[in-house]
């Protein structure tokens, strides 16, 4: 199955759900201990990296000055994947470019600390090239494939390209409230929650994945945390824009020129409250709550009788009986106040 998260791609599944696969896949006994799962898992890993001609890699850097990639993690499998089998391709987008080795002080300590709390993960590796003579391990062979897929479409986008930053540490996904209820299968995307569909509609095209961007409340967690700033939930926003219908235009038009009038407001909360059955689009996939005998205004003014002789529409309109202005409090005040200021 896909990954569920860009970082821990399997924090979905319980230590239950990983030996019932052990026990179908490899013929494990049940165990529900967390060692004893890593030493199956390691056993078997071990044996397919031995064997394997070519481990394939991303990166989480890739440093102009030198031609290297940088890769950290935790766990030791990427290392075993360059270090082991005869060929080490690296798949590289093209946002990963760094300028200097130095930068990596920057951007390793963050990524960490925002990816998993950690000061600096367990391990972290330069890879400049193949096995050189009298080393005793490396590939024979070293590729890196520095893919664009759509990501110069982005730079291009002078309003939404700083989210190429992105270093990919997850913390926007464990902060927003969607992600967290829907969990990562749901956005059927490489790269799911907040920056997932701020950044897919522009990979993978506007037309396919307009719906993205409303999974969101635009709470703003998502930006509140990110180490490079990105402000996520505003392009999330930018990504309705590019891809709002002339229909949504034309609606949200209309409903701007409805509130901006307190009778057209007015009349809107009627027609809305016996709209249900007609709403079908909406209601299909929603529940129309029924609405109340009376709207919040009219309680209001039968609460409230206003004193007002001027009749309801009138008033909602705006205008006033005229009275004498307030008293400024006299000449000698004003200018007190202006040498004071
Ligand atoms: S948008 Fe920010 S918080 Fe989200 S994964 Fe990228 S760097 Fe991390």
């Amino acid at each position: 199955e896909p990954p569920y998260h860009i970082v821990t791609p399997v924090m979905h599944l319980s230590r239950q759900d990983v030996s019932r696969t052990f026990q179908e896949k490899l013929g494990a006994p049940p165990t529900d201990s967390a060692e004893e799962l890593t030493m199956i898992a390691r056993r078997q890993l071990r044996q397919d990296f031995l064997t394997a001609d070519m481990g394939v890699t991303g990166a989480n850097f890739a440093v102009a000055e030198t031609g290297q990639i940088a890769l950290t993690e935790n766990e030791g499998n990427i290392r075993l994947t360059f270090s082991l089998p005869r060929i080490h391709v690296a798949v590289v987008g093209i946002e990963k470019l760094v300028p200097r080795v130095a930068d990596l002080a920057l951007f390793w300590p963050m990524l960490a600390h925002s990816g998993t709390g950690q000061a600096i993960t367990g391990t972290c590796s330069l890879v400049g090239g193949p096995r050189r003579d009298g080393e005793p391990d490396g590939p024979e062979e070293f590729h890196v494939v520095l893919l664009d897929n759509g990501r110069t479409r982005l730079l291009a986008d002078v309003a939404q390209r700083d989210a190429l930053h992105c270093i990919r540490c997850g913390a926007c996904l464990n902060a927003c409230p969607v992600y967290r209820t829907i969990g990562g299968h749901a956005y059927h995307t490489t790269y799911m929650g907040p920056i997932g569909c701020v950044i897919t509609p522009h990979l993978r095209g506007r037309d396919d994945w307009a719906h993205l961007p409303y999974a969101s409340s635009l709470c703003g967690a998502c930006a509140e945390v990110c180490p490079v700033n990105i402000p996520v939930h505003r392009h999330l926003l930018q990504n309705r824009r590019n891809t709002a219908g002339g229909w949504q235009r034309l609606a949200f038009k209309f409903w701007a020129w409805t509130v901006q009038d307190p009778l057209r407001y007015r009349w809107a909360g009627k027609f809305l409250r016996c709209a249900g059955p007609f709403a079908k689009l909406w209601t299909d996939t929603r529940e129309w709550p029924a609405a109340p005998a009376q709207s919040f205004r009219d309680w209001w003014q039968k609460q409230n009788p206003h004193p007002n002789p001027l009749p309801y529409t009138a008033r909602e309109r705006g205008l006033k009986k005229i009275s004498s202005p307030p008293s400024l409090g006299g000449e000698d005040q004003g200018e007190g106040e202006s040498r004071s200021s």
